[in-house]
């Protein structure tokens, strides 16, 4: 059974998510504050943490900082806080997703869902992957779209095989310049992003407005969204 940590300081939010998550097959877990959640985290081992930010003992985004000094277990935040700073300094610190408060439980499940699928995959993973039209050989780095192969400069592939490989998740600006130019980017190189990701796009053949393959997220970064 798949257990999931609540982290949340109101009884009545935590009372709903349990009802919900335990209808939907879900072992679940609560704590009230920082410290039980990276106890429990530790002990209970639970397969993803469902985390408020606004805790009374230590801020969310400092849990997720403590917890990735040695876990790599999924985060999704969910947190009344909107702004894009949050979402971004979250998502940097290693949450693997982010639901906003008040929020539609239909929608938490799925992306409950996805970020279980990312992270142990139900096959043993193919070196290459479909998406539509699109084939993706992770193997000989190549990519096919209709049969025909596209010709992608080292950057383009590098961005394209950062989005196959983390498929639903939000990726931000920041992960993308650390994952693609390794660690001496600068965030004035984020304007490159941009370039590369718009290049990308219009090999593959995607439409900024109506994105099969990447959706941009204003101010945040990027999210590969086909879903097959
Ligand atoms: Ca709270």
């Amino acid at each position: 059974m798949t257990r999931i940590l609540v982290v949340e300081d109101e009884p009545q939010i935590a009372r709903a998510l349990r009802t919900s998550l335990g209808a939907n097959g879900y072992e679940v877990e609560w704590a009230r504050v920082g410290g039980e959640a990276l106890d429990l985290s530790a002990t209970w081992a639970p397969d993803c943490l469902i985390l408020d930010l606004g805790l009374p003992d230590i801020d969310g985004i400092e849990v997720i900082r403590r917890l990735r000094g040695w876990s790599e277990v999924p985060v999704i935040v969910l947190s009344v806080r909107d702004s894009r700073d949050d979402k971004v300094r979250a998502l940097d610190a290693g949450a693997d997703d982010y639901v906003n408060k008040p929020f539609a439980i239909d929608e938490l499940l799925a992306r409950i869902r996805a970020t279980l699928r990312r992270v142990r995959p139900s096959a043993p993973s193919s070196p290459v992957l479909c998406f539509g039209e699109l084939e993706v050989d992770l193997d000989r780095t190549q990519v096919r779209r209709g049969g025909s192969p596209l010709h992608l400069t080292p950057t383009e592939w590098a961005l394209l095989e950062a989005f196959v490989t983390n498929p639903g998740k939000l990726l931000t600006h920041q992960w993308m310049l650390r994952r693609v130019w390794g660690q001496g980017y600068t965030m004035d190189q984020s304007h490159y992003l941009r370039i590369y990701v718009r290049q990308l796009r219009q090999k593959l053949g995607d439409d900024v407005a109506e994105p099969r393959y990447v959706a941009t997220e204003r101010g945040m970064g990027y999210r590969w969204i086909y879903d097959a």
